[in-house]
């Protein structure tokens, strides 16, 4: 499930179409365009336009054109970035991109949801088995709440204040706080030993303090990991699976609306 590590990933390899005209847009998929955009008037916007920047805003990817459109891509629960041609061949040796490039040689062809082919002949493809995400023109952006991984006390107070929603549904509120998703969340209270469960604004400074720490350890370490599923807590979110560190069996529930897994034991 691409959260922000994912997609950070992902912007790195849109990072490789800085400077490359399109010469086509290939929208198969009509779903998949959001905001009442259509895929001819996207094409009318950004066929022979330059990308000028690829930017990030927790889980939503941001290209730039030359022409002043801001083209949002959003990756739902299965959607990944892939990258072929010319663009995708000048890699290097320690590239954490890597098995993203060459994607749609080998990729399902049925799950391209979206793509800007370019004059070179590079292409960047979305491919998304389920659908949930979605192509955008002129997202939003000041909707979504600060990046995860640059919160500081004041943003994390503002965030959670006085909020009577459980603590993973407020922090997995992309409106809130942008970037965290399921699995970064059950980490990071994990970590922080805080319930999943608990009135989001009934943390106290030293709750607030434990849980900003959690979030920016998370965040770096499953990075250089190589992604969220790459948590202490993630060998143990099965059934059955018990507390990494005190070996309780970990309490298991729908919370936020997604499948949560905590240790009863130490998250209060
Ligand atoms: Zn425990």
């Amino acid at each position: 499930v691409p959260e922000l590590i994912e997609v950070e990933r992902y912007r790195r390899v849109a990072a490789r179409v800085v400077g490359r005209r399109i010469g086509e847009v290939d929208a198969p998929d009509t779903w998949y365009l959001k905001g009442g955009v259509g895929a001819v008037m996207l094409a009318d916007l950004l066929v022979g336009a330059v990308v000028v920047d690829a930017r990030r805003r927790g889980k939503l990817l941001l290209v730039d054109t030359d022409r002043g459109d801001v083209l949002g891509l959003r990756f739902g629960m299965t959607g990944r970035l892939l990258l072929s041609g010319p663009a995708a061949e000048s890699t290097g040796g320690d590239d954490p991109v890597g098995d993203l490039l060459y994607g749609p040689r080998r990729d399902h062809v049925q799950y391209h949801r979206f793509a800007l082919g370019f004059t070179d002949g590079s292409r960047l493809t979305v491919a998304d088995p389920r659908r949930l995400g979605g192509v955008e023109l002129a997202p939003p952006e000041s909707r979504l709440g600060p990046p995860a991984e640059s919160l500081d006390a004041a943003a994390l107070a503002l965030a959670l204040g006085g909020s009577t929603a459980p603590l993973k549904a407020v922090l997995m509120d992309q409106h809130r706080i942008a970037g965290l998703g399921n699995l970064l969340c059950d980490e990071a209270l994990w970590r922080a030993g805080l319930s999943p469960l608990r009135p989001a604004g009934s943390l106290d400074d030293t709750g607030s303090e434990a849980l900003l720490r959690a979030i920016h350890e998370t965040v770096a370490e499953l990075s250089a990991r190589g992604g969220s599923h790459t948590g202490d807590l993630q060998p143990a979110r099965a059934p059955g699976g018990g507390c990494p560190r005190c070996g309780t069996a970990l309490a298991h529930d729908r919370v936020g609306g997604r499948s949560t897994y905590w240790c009863p034991a130490e998250q209060r």
